[in-house]
């Protein structure tokens, strides 16, 4: 059987009896849309991390997008991010009508080189949008440092760092506001579509209600500015409930799994994650590194095991965002990550053997190479 880069089935007949019994309570509860699952999700989301408020809305893509229009982006606003990331991080911005300005990322560990960004705030720029890019935190504090003195605004994407730690400091409870995605693969993930908004600023978190339902108060028919609904589903809220008392054993189980790739791989050549020092890694992906990426995974294939791209094209190269005007070249260190990154299976219930295959395999090509 093919080694999948991640599974949710191992998880699942773990846990089937509390998820099955999550659905039982939402269906018993005779309020199937916005009620006590998505109320309580939302308050235990904010305390995990210390924060006032959460919202839960439908997608980690909606997430940032309404997190965005909450503290004021729209059209003609510029929002400093980096190409080395899922495309919907773009796609939020763009959905705004406002312009995603990107910056390169650092070579050893991925992430935004926040070095370059002074550089690129102009009068229109409104918004930093860090993403904890694979699991673990950008340097938040020059961001702050920059945004204090600009006015700007600090959005974290933390799709891919539920439960990361920077300094201590929880992900998410740095910025203005945060989203978080609880896509199946996730740290936390829902069994289908999730995502939320926290922040500390309570209008912020009103303007995000009324944005995730029509424009209104829920209370009050009527509305000012049409919006759209994005809200979080109450089955999946209450699946999410679940799940988040278990959030750091999650955790703990994927740190213990990079420590193994470490031990059985850490003399082969391969270049393996880097953590920055401060930072606490939930390793959404493992990402490694290797200059024949392309012939390395083409041997792997005689294995069985599913090797992904986390992600095989910077945003700024694709043809949907070739209205930025980026050309190739333009992020030199993105591109050539590009080109040589691959992700190793990663997830909290792949087995030792499952893991000692994929370590056998990866040696025995890379000695072959
Ligand atoms: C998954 C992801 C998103 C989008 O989340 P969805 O729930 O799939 O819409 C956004 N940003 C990053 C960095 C992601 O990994």
């Amino acid at each position: 059987m093919t080694t999948r880069v991640w599974d949710y089935l191992a998880e699942y007949r773990a846990e089937r009896l509390d998820l099955l019994d999550a659905v039982e309570t939402v269906f018993e509860s005779g309020q199937l849309v916005l009620g006590d699952s998505v109320r309580g999700f939302e308050e235990e989301f904010a305390a995990y991390h210390g924060v006032g408020q959460c919202v839960g809305v439908d997608n980690g893509t909606n997430a940032i997008k309404l997190g965005l229009q909450a503290l004021g982006v729209g059209p003609g606003d510029e929002v400093i991010t980096v190409s080395n990331t899922a495309a919907p991080t773009v796609v939020a911005i763009d959905a705004l009508g406002a312009t995603p300005v990107f910056v390169d990322v650092r070579e050893d560990d991925f992430l935004m080189d926040t070095g370059q960004v002074a550089a690129a705030i102009t009068e229109r720029t409104r918004c930093l949008l860090p993403v904890h890019l694979y699991g673990q935190c950008v340097d938040m504090a020059p961001l702050k440092e920059l945004a204090t003195r600009y006015g700007l605004a600090v959005l974290e994407d933390c799709a891919q760092a539920h439960g990361a730690r920077q300094g201590g400091t929880i992900a998410g409870s740095t910025g203005d506001v945060a989203a978080f995605s609880f896509y199946p693969t996730k740290v936390l993930g829902a069994y289908g579509d999730g995502g939320a908004v926290i922040t500390s600023d309570e209008a912020v978190a009103d303007r995000l209600r009324r944005l995730r339902f029509y424009g209104m108060e829920k209370t009050y028919y009527t509305l000012e500015t049409p919006a759209h609904n994005s809200r979080l589903d109450e089955v999946q809220a209450e699946i999410l409930r679940r799940k988040l008392k278990r959030l750091d054993t999650y955790v703990a189980a994927r740190r213990a799994i990079a420590e193994r790739y470490v031990e059985g791989l850490g003399d082969t050549g391969l270049v393996l994650p880097k953590t920055v020092p401060g930072n606490e890694h939930v390793y959404y992906v493992y990402v490694v590194r290797h200059p024949r990426r392309d012939e390395v995974l083409e041997r792997l294939k005689a294995y069985d095991i599913q090797l992904n791209i986390s992600y095989p094209w910077p945003v700024h190269t694709m043809s949907g965002f070739a209205h930025l005007g980026y050309a190739e070249g333009a992020f030199p260190v993105t591109e050539k990550l590009a080109k040589e990154i691959f992700s190793l299976p990663m997830y909290p219930a792949l087995s030792p053997d499952l893991q000692d295959k994929v370590v056998h395999a990866v040696r025995e090509v890379l000695s072959s190479l």
